[in-house]
């Protein structure tokens, strides 16, 4: 009960040092919260470690070289600092398979979590190792260099990262949760499965606007203080959209492998 309590409030210490410094919004601490709360009821310690490996390691790449990073900030949607929607679409599809976990004890759903933890992490390390690249990013639409910060784009740093993101929460997985050889190569897989989801549905669904002021391509809707106009991509589908989108699938991919495995 006392390492209950102490866990809990080690929980909510965390979000609020993340707001401290920045790293999350007042929103964003609060639905960390919750999403650690979930995983802690879900998967104990463990999950906590690894929901820890995750968020340690995007925080640490995300200030890693940050002051290079800004004129990618003029295109993305949002800044560094993470709010309750970009949250819910990197931990809330980890969180709910945390909640089912707790009530079924399948490892179906043990399956879900590391894959979305995974692939969550691919995707960071990605854009976050990625943008560092000395040269542009290819449009996989075109195969035409674009401008970094560009969705759909890869790189073969950014490739390289969205590998080795997935492979650390596989490795972590393996280590905590006695996985074996063949779910931690599932988990490592389709953790980098997300990633690439990610990559098509930003290059071919994801909304991008144009600023009327001042001519910039941006996934913000708005610009130089004014509205920014729509010039391709579907209306829901923003950056956060595309990020729980392609955790959720590549979950749900992996859960039907293991299920056809048994
Ligand atoms: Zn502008």
């Amino acid at each position: 009960m006392i390492v209950t309590i102490i866990i809990v409030i080690f929980i909510l210490l965390g979000s609020a040092s993340g707001y401290q410094s920045k790293s999350l919004t007042r929103s964003g601490a609060l639905a960390a919260s919750i999403v650690g709360l979930a995983v802690y009821l879900g998967f104990g310690i463990n999950g906590l470690y690894l929901l820890g490996a995750f968020f340690a390691s995007s925080t640490f790449w995300s200030k890693y070289k940050s002051s290079s990073k800004y004129i990618i900030e003029e295109k993305l949607a949002k800044g560094a600092t993470r709010d309750w929607r970009q949250v819910a679409a990197n931990g809330g599809a980890a969180g709910l398979f945390s909640i089912i976990h707790y009530f079924n004890h399948d490892m179906i759903w043990l399956i879900g979590f590391l894959v979305c933890l995974a692939s969550a992490n691919s995707d960071t390390w990605a854009s976050e190792i990625g943008s560092l690249s000395k040269q542009d990013p290819l449009y996989i639409r075109t195969f035409k260099r674009v401008e970094k910060g560009t969705s759909g784009a890869i790189s073969f740093l950014g490739s390289a990262a969205s590998l080795a993101g997935s492979f650390l929460i596989s490795i972590i997985g393996f280590w905590l949760f006695d996985l074996g050889l063949f779910f931690t190569c599932l988990v490592f897989l389709f953790g980098y499965l997300g990633n690439v989801i990610d990559t098509l549905i930003g290059a071919f669904y994801q909304q991008l606007y144009v600023c009327g002021q001042c001519g910039i391509e941006t996934e913000k809707k708005s610009h130089c203080q004014m509205p920014t106009a729509r010039i391709k991509g579907m209306v829901f589908v923003d950056n956060d959209m595309v990020n729980f989108l392609s955790g959720f699938l590549a979950s749900v991919f992996a859960i039907i492998i293991t299920i056809l495995n048994n």
